[in-house]
């Protein structure tokens, strides 16, 4: 079956209903303050590689072979002279630069098969080649939907074949290199004579070329135009060179033609010269390609002749729609799945180390194999490169594979125990290597071993089975073979890899191993213990840790100090002194509506400049609560090692537990002799010009001098001298002095010499901690924040404050505690935004985006960072730190910090966008509590208001420019054509009151607009029409809503479908018109949501299916989405469960969110929703308000350039969000690329909120955002008010439109060329640059067509074929019985979700009385069972993948092994990951184990499994599971409800527990006895399972070893507590 996405751009249109109305008087823009032009706009860099011309070049080469047939061509040399390659050039380390790496992101399905005996033959071949076509769905292709984004094949090197054309070949001396060279005949023999060249002076020979023939009419049409020509080429080493001798020597000879290529080629052209492989024992073959045509563009894989023992296989989904040839895979050593999320460090940490790199083995030749990396290149390329250095050198590929991606070693119960000699082995690598943190599957060979490694969390699926004849198979699905059935016999095991597992075929000595094995003997090769002994020490070693006593200043110099380096007056109270008193990071609410740091005329802190990066799509972020056990802090002081040669002397280190020191510990390391620590000041003269880059460049030569001579570790200091503050010396900005010398050590290679720590007043807040490290430093004493905390618990308003029992009476070192356990915490959730473990790996990895700094600030000490709208410059910083500087020497004696009103409002402090003035402004326009009669001179009034406000975002600087003459406003299309196009944002009822959410959701039906479900699902209620409206605008059927009509709906046309998925079910599903996935949202990407238990009243937790009062967290990652085919599979969910249905994404605007909105688009869904990252209704951290994601306008002008760029914006519709507040917003958002425009904070002041900003403590004066009765009885909005302001905004959209000379919003979206910058005078610099934003991407499409097209579909579907069948329909349809049997194959993705929604748009999730009983026989794809419904009964024979019974909601589905396997089935691997995912009811019964997170989230399915992976129960509410295995680690993580029940038949199990809320208890009571002996019988009944019998045979014997898992919620139940008395309905036990 093709399964290949596919994307409809059908005609046809699906216009919601509006109800017309009479327009309201026409309300032109109001313009802003006068703005001038700018002369020089910059023009869009639309990238197109021009083909390169097909001269026919004369050179005396050799014949080409025909490209059909193949020969090994004798080598002529060339007349042509060719330089000779190049000498090493001087050593110059290059900065890995983010905007390169964000051009590639990808994810991918990967496996091998191997020989174990080594016994090569064409079926493994043909295997991958079916393997591979089997895995298309997790690949994608070009906008062409012909060029696969890459598919290929890595092999043993096919002697058999070679040698039919040349038969002298020497097996054990030849090396074959497979080369793409570019599609030129002058450049191909430039190619060829640069390899030759470089061959001849390393002294092998080139035996011959042979061009490998293809048939390039399988080639799409995006791929074939950066097709390559491919030649093989056969090298002889060395006399005696062979095996690893000759391999290093091929290594060398490649990395000497990369360095001539680079010197000698166009430069345009050097990156098409790319050798594959090079290698006396692997090839690669691979391209631009689908997986079915890999077999038949490669004719050589076809051939009867091409043989090999093993073969891996890859297929690529790559975000960028112009992929290249070279990145496909697999790349030389591994194939790889996932993201490194760590990348732009682990290039920087390469680069930096590249110089001590040696090894005897090279013999000095080292510096010709650099660089090693290169940022332009994928993250897999680039950790290819390392390991293949790692494995050339000497390492075994599993020993490379560990310590680059090591596991998550710290307490793991299993190496404690069994294999402690592995956690020494770990501990020793991470002095020498940062991890590369991110999900992966890693499959590798050297050509002696294959096997594969998964992450440390386990985030990608592996599965791998073994058969009798001794084949090892492994993938990232079963059933690729499509011979579950058939082979079922051969198949003697069955397993999958957890967290950090690994497995290995050794081929030459035909052994087999797993994790411990392998990870045991890797480990036991050298005595790390003992080097660990000598080369490391604690922090304690070092001296005692302690915190002071008492102050360090008096009061009057601490504000001083404290007002000298920025800190205002909320900084100080909301989040200092919050942090000391509670030691967590304190939250707001209603997102951040002030200007940018640039934009604002008061003085920032640099920190303020950076906004941080999250995950989202490609990569998932983490948890860090439920999840920390794969996370870490730990950072190592002290020079590393040289990673070649490890041994006892490699490092003298010291170990932090945590980068936050306290000023003992600080001291303790300043004089650490072996450390050799230095101090440095830093501080340059304020007031004289130029000062501060020269005290920059000072301390760099001072610092580079230090470490030259030794020093280890460096100190920058920016405490004041014991003599007190200097006025005329200012503190360089903490970040800016570590980040110069970072990169000003990288740049002389000294880097990994030394480790840096900042001793700094100015890191007081999660986010400043988390830029010194992601910026280099390692380790950071925040004194300033001790002496605050000392002084806040020390002084007189405190201790009243303690008396009053308002403030816990803490001790003044608890307070200093607490202030540094924030930090951490807050730190560790950071960097899990970014889906990140290990601080070590966030160390240095610039996960910031910069808005607001010029070229000159980051080219000194942010190198490599986005920065896209330039901005202060170091002159313009100097300024803003000597201002800031000045504050600390006032004239008079200061008594308290500046309110800068940054967080909250303040009468003279920062301008807020969302204010109370323009509320009342809005009220009195749209009529609010007056009737809803609309005031148009109002609405003018609060026009006026944002004309007049200060610059606050990036559109303020921004004016429209027409190119045609005004028009009379009657000849625009009217307004409720582009009301159509507006859209309330995801708001959650509960977030906000049930009346403010279903007002709103009725204003936007009556303008044919759509509202927004938000999370947590809606009642069914609501998708009924009024009938019963009487005059007064009441119904009975909701009489707490006011201003209603007979044929209003409150139902939510966007359905939103997040990673709690409360409430979603196939009925919900069924009655949305669009299903928005929330991957980010903007108050908080990367992070849940959380709605507080005294929000969850009875009514919002019924809708949850939870319990009232008890808190509803959304976990930071869909469990579904690690990575962009994860995303792929949801929208294929949803599409096959609603097919009527559009499916919309959700992102944040950050950079690189373009290339993952091509993904997304790639990946079949139909509109794409940009937000801003000022949104946000509800509760988040104030870090994560103020300093994560970017501007709406960036992230949609750059989504909108590159979707157009790649051909793919007409696939989808865009929608923006982000502070929407007028129709000059909309404007803006059209010309910037929008279709539809979102509206969230504004709707909601619509309907009455007066900005009071109490919204997360649920007691909003007006009832908008809160659940108490008597708050809510205040609620003043109707819709009508909401549908007078959008009206006013739409028609001041037509007013503008009219002034530019336009008809509709047709004709401008997209049209960038229509805006420039206004010359706004900026209080800080000159600097800005917004050409970015003013760039025109080229014509696309009308947006109305987009709008009108057909719901992307999923192509023929198994379901189809189901539903097809007249007896299964009428069964549906009557509400009888049928069963049917049908085969199944791994292709068959969602099977039966499209049969659930036909049943749920019957009947409901709960209506239907018949039974539809379906055997399936094979193996199932992913999502095997999703949304499956009461009345549908699943039985599968063979096997499935990820998400079985993803989102559940009845019926139940019985999974058995095929009849006559030979294995246990409670040893094997039968179902996938994050199985039951968000399951609402049902029952699922495995007679196998199912892999990790198996039940996560559910809230009320019953299952019983054979042994599950980590994290099993995660999140759970509610429901029951049963596991009759072993399970993994950190069962019950956030399991808040539900029971467990275990079989624990080697006492292992309560280590596993996660016991942070559940207990565990044995089963003590007979309602929890009959409930599992119940389930037990019914597995038994349903899959035969032999434990299940045999535990039933002797069942008190049985039950004495499970355990039950206890949450709070369920103390008080039958189940558990024996004190409860069973009601008598109760007392039924489950049955078979
Ligand atoms: S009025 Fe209500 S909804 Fe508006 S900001 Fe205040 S608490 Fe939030």
């Amino acid at each position: 079956m093709d399964a290949q996405l596919r994307a409809q751009q059908r005609a046809g249109s699906r216009l919601d209903n509006s109800q017309q109305r009479p327009a309201l008087p026409v309300v032109p823009t109001v313009p802003r303050a006068p703005a001038g032009r700018r002369s020089a706009q910059a023009q869009a860099k639309n990238v197109v590689r021009a083909t390169a011309a097909q001269s026919g070049a004369s050179r005396a080469v050799a014949p080409l072979a025909a490209s059909t047939g193949a020969l090994c061509q004798p080598v002529l040399m060339p007349e042509v002279v060719v330089e000779p390659a190049a000498e090493p050039s001087a050593y110059e380390p290059k900065v890995a630069d983010m905007e390169e790496i964000l051009a590639e992101r990808d994810a991918c399905g990967v496996g091998f098969i191997a020989s174990l005996k080594n016994i090569k033959s064409h079926t493994v071949v043909k295997q991958a080649l079916t393997a591979l076509g089997c895995m298309e769905h997790r690949g994608a292709c070009s906008a062409d939907n012909d060029s696969g984004d890459g598919a290929g094949l890595m092999t043993q090197i096919p002697w058999k074949l070679l040698k039919k054309e040349m038969p002298q070949l020497n097996e054990l001396t030849t090396g074959v290199g497979m080369v793409f060279m570019p599609n030129n005949d002058e450049l191909e023999a430039q190619c060829k004579q640069i390899l030759e060249s470089v061959c001849a002076k390393e002294g092998v020979k080139v035996l011959g070329w042979r061009k490998v023939p293809v048939d390039h009419d399988v080639v799409g049409r995006f791929a074939r135009v950066t097709e390559p020509r491919i030649w093989q080429v056969l090298i002889e080493g060395k006399p005696g060179q062979v095996g690893d001798e000759l391999e290093r020597e091929l290594f060398v000879v490649r990395k000497l033609v990369e360095k001539a290529k680079n010197a000698q080629l166009p430069v345009e052209f050097a990156p098409d010269f790319y050798l594959c492989t090079l290698s006396s024992r692997t090839i690669v073959y691979k391209g631009m390609l689908r997986s079915a045509v890999v077999g038949s563009f490669y004719r050589d894989l076809e051939n009867p002749d091409f043989e090999s023992a093993f073969a891996i296989y890859h297929r690529r989904f790559s975000t960028n729609t112009t992929p290249k040839w070279p990145l496909a895979q697999p790349m030389r050593v591994l194939g790889h799945n996932g993201e490194i999320n760590t990348l732009q460090g682990n290039l920087n940490w390469v680069v930096s180390r590249e110089h001590e790199l040696n090894n005897p083995i090279w013999k000095g030749r080292e510096s010709e194999l650099t660089p090693l990396c290169n940022a332009a290149q994928s993250d897999s390329a680039n950790l290819d490169n390392v390991a293949e250095l790692l494995v050339r050198t000497g390492f075994d590929p599993q020993e490379a594979l560990m310590l680059l991606v090591p596991e998550a070693y710290r307490n793991h119960p299993d190496l404690v125990k069994e294999y402690p000699e592995v956690i020494d082995f770990y501990e020793f690598y991470e002095g020498l290597q940062e991890g590369w943190d991110g999900p992966a599957l890693l499959v590798f060979s050297d050509g002696k071993r294959v096997g594969a490694r998964l992450d440390r969390n386990g985030l990608r699926p592996a599965r791998f089975w073994r058969t009798k004849d001794d084949m090892i198979y492994v993938a990232s699905e079963v059933g690729v073979l499509g011979d579950v059935i058939s082979n079922a016999d051969n198949i003697v095991a069955k397993g999958r890899l957890g967290p950090g597992q690994m497995v290995c075929a050794d081929l030459e000595k035909a052994t087999f191993m797993e994790t411990g094995a392998i990870s045991k003997m890797v480990a036991t090769r050298q005595p790390y213990k003992e080097w660990l002994q000598k080369g490391l020490r604690r922090l304690a070693d070092l001296g005692e840790s302690t915190f002071l006593n008492e102050p360090m200043y008096d009061s009057a110099t601490m504000l001083r100090l404290q007002a000298a380096i920025g800190m205002g007056a909320e900084d100080a109270t909301m989040v200092v002194e919050s942090q000391a008193q509670t030691g967590v990071e304190p939250t707001y609410c209603m997102g951040d509506d002030i200007p940018l740091a640039v934009l604002s005329d008061k003085p920032h802190m640099l920190y303020n400049y950076f906004k941080q990066r999250f995950a989202q799509v490609t990569n998932p972020p983490i948890d860090p609560l439920r999840e920390g056990l794969v996370m870490s802090l730990e950072m190592r002081l002290g020079a590393r090692g040289n990673l070649l040669a490890p041994g006892a002397d490699s490092y003298k280190q010291v170990q932090l537990d945590s980068p936050i020191l306290l000023e003992s510990e600080l001291q303790a390391v300043a004089s650490d002799k072996t450390l050799g620590t230095k101090s440095f000041k830093i501080f340059f003269e304020a007031g004289k010009e130029g000062s501060l880059e020269a005290a920059l460049r000072k301390l760099c030569t001072d610092v580079e001098a230090a470490v030259r001579a030794g020093c280890q570790c460096v100190v920058l200091s920016d405490r004041p001298d014991a003599s007190g503050m200097d006025a005329g010396r200012a503190p360089i900005p903490a970040l800016l002095a570590v980040g110069a010398v970072h990169h000003h050590l990288i740049r002389t290679s000294l880097r990994s010499d030394t480790s840096i720590v900042a001793d700094t007043a100015t890191c007081f807040s999660t986010h400043h901690a988390a830029m010194l490290i992601g910026f280099g430093a390692h380790a950071i004493c925040p004194y300033l924040g001790y002496e605050t905390s000392r002084q806040w618990r020390l002084s007189s308003r405190t201790q009243s404050l303690i008396k009053a029992g308002k403030v816990p009476d803490i001790s003044v070192q608890a307070a200093q505690k607490n202030f540094k356990k924030s930090l951490e915490k807050g730190v560790l959730k950071i960097l899990s935004k970014m889906g990140i473990s290990l601080l070590s790996c966030y160390h240095g990895a610039q996960i910031f985006e910069a808005y607001g700094l010029g070229k000159d600030v980051v080219d000194m000490c942010f190198r490599g960072t986005v920065s896209r709208i330039g901005g202060m410059s170091l002159a313009d910083l100097q300024r803003e730190a000597e201002s800031l500087w000045t504050k600390g020497f006032p004239e008079k004696a200061m008594t308290k910090l500046e309110e800068y009103g940054f967080i909250q409002s303040r009468p003279k402090g920062e301008y807020h966008s969302n204010n109370q003035e323009m509320a009342k402004l809005l009220h009195k326009a749209i009529g609010l509590g007056n009737g809803s009669q609309a005031n148009p001179e109002a609405y003018k009034a609060y026009q006026q208001h944002f004309a007049e406000a200060p610059v606050a975002v990036l559109r303020d600087c921004l004016d429209f420019k027409s190119d045609r003459a005004p028009i009379p406003i009657d000849q625009v299309e009217p307004a409720a054509a582009i009301m159509e196009r507006f859209c309330t944002g995801g708001m959650s009822l509960g977030a906000i009151s049930r009346e403010t959410h279903e007002t709103i959701a009725i204003a936007m039906n009556r303008i044919g607009g759509k509202s927004n479900s938000g999370e947590g699902g809606e009642d069914p209620t609501r998708w009924l029409k009024l009938a019963d409206v009487d005059e007064a605008g009441k119904s009975a059927s909701v009489p707490h809503l006011r201003g209603l009509r007979n044929g209003d709906t409150a139902t939510s046309k966007i359905k939103q479908v997040a990673s709690g998925r409360f409430g979603v079910t196939p009925e919900y599903i069924m009655n949305a018109d669009q299903l928005e996935i929330k991957v980010a949202q903007g108050a908080k990407p990367g992070e849940g949501g959380q709605l507080p238990g005294q929000k969850v009243s009875p009514y919002i937790a019924q809708l949850r299916r939870s319990k009232p009062g008890v808190p509803l967290i959304s976990p930071p990652p869909h469990h579904d989405i690690y990575s962009i085919e994860d995303l792929a599979q949801l929208i294929y969910d949803l599409h096959q469960v609603n097919p009527k249905a559009k499916v919309s994404v959700k992102l944040v605007a950050e950079a690189g969110i373009g290339v993952v909105a091509s993904g997304v688009a790639k990946a079949n869904a139909d509109i794409i929703q940009v937000s801003g990252h000022d949104g946000g209704t509800g509760a988040s951290p104030i870090s994560s308000i103020k300093h994560a994601g970017g501007p709406m306008e960036m992230g949609l002008a750059e989504t909108h350039q590159t979707l157009v760029r790649n051909e793919l914006r007409e696939r989808v519709v865009l929608r923006v969000d982000g502070g929407v507040r007028n129709g000059r917003d909309v404007l803006l958002g059209a010309l910037l690329g929008a279709d539809e425009f979102g509206f969230g904070t504004v709707a909601m002041i619509a309907t009455g909120c007066i900005m009071a900003r109490v919204c997360h403590t649920n007691n909003c004066p007006v009832g908008v955002a809160s659940q108490r009765e008597e708050l809510r009885a205040r609620f003043p909005g109707a819709p009508e008010d909401l549908v007078n302001y959008f009206h006013f905004v739409a028609e001041e959209v037509r007013a503008s439109l009219a002034e530019m000379g336009y008809r509709s919003l047709d004709e401008v979206i997209g049209r960038a060329d229509l805006l420039t910058q206004r010359t706004v005078k900026l209080a800080k610099t000159d600097g800005l640059d917004l050409s970015f934003l003013t760039t025109f991407a080229g014509a696309s499409g009308a947006s109305s067509v987009r709008r009108a097209q057909e719901v992307h579909d999923n192509g023929p579907q198994l379901d189809d074929r189901i539903l097809a069948d007249a007896e299964v329909m009428d069964a549906i349809v009557r509400q009888r019985s049928v069963q049917k049997a049908f085969d199944i194959i791994n292709t068959d993705r969602s099977a039966l979700g499209r049969v659930a929604g036909v049943i749920a748009k019957h009947h409901g999730d709960n209506g239907f009385a018949g039974h539809v009983r379906l055997t399936l026989t094979g193996s199932g794809g992913q999502s095997f069972g999703c949304f499956c419904i009461k009345g549908l009964e699943v039985k599968l024979v063979g096997e499935a993948n990820d998400y079985v019974g993803k989102g559940m909601n009845g019926g139940e589905i019985a999974i058995v092994p095929p009849p006559g396997s030979p294995f246990r089935s409670e040893d094997a691997s039968l179902v996938g990951n994050t199985c039951l995912y968000g399951a609402t009811g049902g029952r699922l019964f495995v007679n196998g184990r199912a892999g990790e997170r198996f039940a996560v989230r559910n809230s009320m399915a019953e299952a019983v499994v054979e042994g599950a992976g980590d994290h099993c129960c995660e999140y759970m509410t509610g429901g029951c599971v049963v596991v009759l295995g072993s399970v993994g680690r950190n069962v019950a993580a956030g399991m808040t409800g539900g029971l467990g029940y275990f079989l624990d038949e080697d006492g292992s199990f309560c280590d596993k527990v996660n016991t942070e809320i559940v207990a565990v208890q044995r089963v003590v009571t007979t309602a929890g006895e009959a409930h599992l002996k119940g389930l037990i019988s019914a597995h038994a009944d349903r899959t035969g399972s032999a434990k299940a019998k045999a535990l039933l045979a002797n069942w008190e014997a049985s039950l004495g070893k499970f355990w039950q898992l206890v949450p709070p919620a369920e103390k008080n139940t039958p189940e558990v507590n024996p004190s409860v008395v069973v009601p008598q309905a109760a007392k039924v036990a489950v049955t078979a």
